[in-house]
């Protein structure tokens, strides 16, 4: 590349999805710096799972205790909440149910309201007739169901636009088009396909579905690949009277990190989103049909997941058999019936949003990260499996990686 021009800056930040922006975000509230540069390879913000996700913010009821989601995820909600308010953005205070869809579910219930009690969020266990209160129409087998008051629902893409608006009062710069960048091992800096160099105190990545092929520049992240997951979503038809005023989610299967197909109102109550599924994707981006597949990654999933299965490690057959083939309406209708018994093929549509999920492999383990990772290596930070609820717990991720992995 040849370069046209120098700058330098105390942070680089590859990738302006929500884990990026955020990093910036509280660099500049908490004063550590603002000679930040955001580097993007898309022309806008939002293009990625930041912009394609569910926007639910998660009340941190799944995780284990003392994970990182844990550590993080109560606290970035409440805070990310009430940043929102503050800013009068769209959010839907409508809480969550979680259901079992089967008898055998039902003890996962006390599980889940263990976890979430450990790690502060406010939950509680209902019965029916309170179940019913909420969402007349739930499919109470057990007769038990966890609430979550505190879940809300918001507008991804309203929060990046105003986080970026924020960011340039600040005077972060926010670059976009930069398809790619060189690095060359021993330096600190990069040079851009623009014909920019970039002097850096701390490189810090925080790409996305990219993570893992950006860290393995700087020699990071070697343990992992990539295997992505597409969330599709379906919508109720506005012609449907089931009128869901919540989430409503199943009992998910706590050995892989999917929540199981569920009920997602919109931010401002207009759509209700069902899904996403966890289907196998074909590559990075590959959002539509045959759009962006990456045959060398998909092959060598294939192998991964094929070998993961006979196996059956981390319960993977169950979750082949439960949730790769969702993509059938057919499948995806029955699973929404055992949440939501009366809905029928004729009363959805499939909705243009899907998302992928940046969900990393342990090549050496031999399992799929439940938990968000990081890795440092000289000075760059690698931000690596923000799978969700990463968009919920950016701010408390991002202070968390300012005192504890940059200032280390
Ligand atoms: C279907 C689905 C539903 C979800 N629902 C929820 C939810 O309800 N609540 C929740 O909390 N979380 C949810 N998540 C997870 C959440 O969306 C992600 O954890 C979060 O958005 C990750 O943010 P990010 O900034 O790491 O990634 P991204 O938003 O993907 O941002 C990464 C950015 O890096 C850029 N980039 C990549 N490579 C380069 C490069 N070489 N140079 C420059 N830029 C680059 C990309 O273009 C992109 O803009 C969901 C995820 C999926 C897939």
């Amino acid at each position: 590349m040849i370069i046209k021009e120098e700058r330098n800056f105390d942070i680089c930040i590859v990738g302006a999805g929500m884990v990026g922006l955020s990093l910036a975000y509280q660099l500049c509230k908490r004063n550590i710096t603002k000679k930040i540069i955001i580097i993007e390879k898309e022309i806008d913000i939002g293009l990625h799972t930041s912009g394609r996700n569910s926007g639910v913010l998660h009340s941190g009821i799944y995780y284990k205790p003392n994970s990182l989601k844990a550590k993080v995820c109560v606290s970035g909600a409440k805070r990310l909440k009430e940043w929102i308010e503050e800013r009068k953005l769209p959010i839907n205070k409508c809480g969550k149910l979680i259901i079992p869809n089967k008898e055998e579910l039902d003890s996962q219930l006390d599980v889940l309201l263990k976890r979430g009690l450990a790690n502060g969020a406010k939950v509680e266990i209902l019965k029916e007739s309170d179940i019913r209160k909420i969402q007349p129409e739930v499919n109470c087998i057990t007769g038990r169901g966890i609430w979550s008051p505190n879940t809300c629902v918001v507008d991804p893409i309203k929060v990046l636009k105003t986080i970026e608006e924020e960011l340039k009062v600040f005077g972060v710069q926010v670059i976009k088009n930069i398809s790619d960048f060189d690095f060359k091992k021993n330096t600190s800096s990069i040079s851009l396909s623009n014909g920019e160099k970039i002097n850096y105190a701390t490189l810090i990545n925080c790409s996305g579905l990219h993570a893992d092929e950006i860290a393995k520049k700087f020699d990071a992240g070697k343990d992992y690949i990539l295997l992505p997951f597409k969330g599709m979503y379906w919508e109720l038809k506005r012609t449907c009277r089931i009128n869901i005023k919540t989430n409503v989610y199943p009992v998910p299967d706590l050995n892989v990190p999917f929540l199981g197909v569920h009920f997602t109102p919109n931010a401002k109550s207009e759509y209700v989103y069902i899904g996403p599924t966890a289907t196998p994707a074909w590559g990075r981006e590959n959002y539509e049909g045959f759009n962006n597949i990456d045959f060398k990654l998909s092959l060598n999933n294939l192998k991964i997941m094929s070998n993961q299965y006979l196996q059956n490690r981390g319960g993977f057959r169950k979750y082949v058999h439960e949730q790769a083939f969702l993509s059938n309406p057919f499948n995806l209708i029955n699973a929404a019936k055992e949440l939501v018994p009366q809905i029928t093929l004729n009363n959805i549509q499939k909705s243009k949003k899907v998302g992928i999920r940046a969900q990393l492999f342990n090549i050496e383990k031999k399992e799929l990260i439940n938990d968000f990772i990081y890795e440092k290596k000289e000075n760059s930070i690698h931000i690596l499996n923000a799978i969700s609820p990463a968009f919920t717990s950016s701010f408390s991720l991002a202070d968390y990686i300012i005192d504890n992995v940059m200032n280390t």
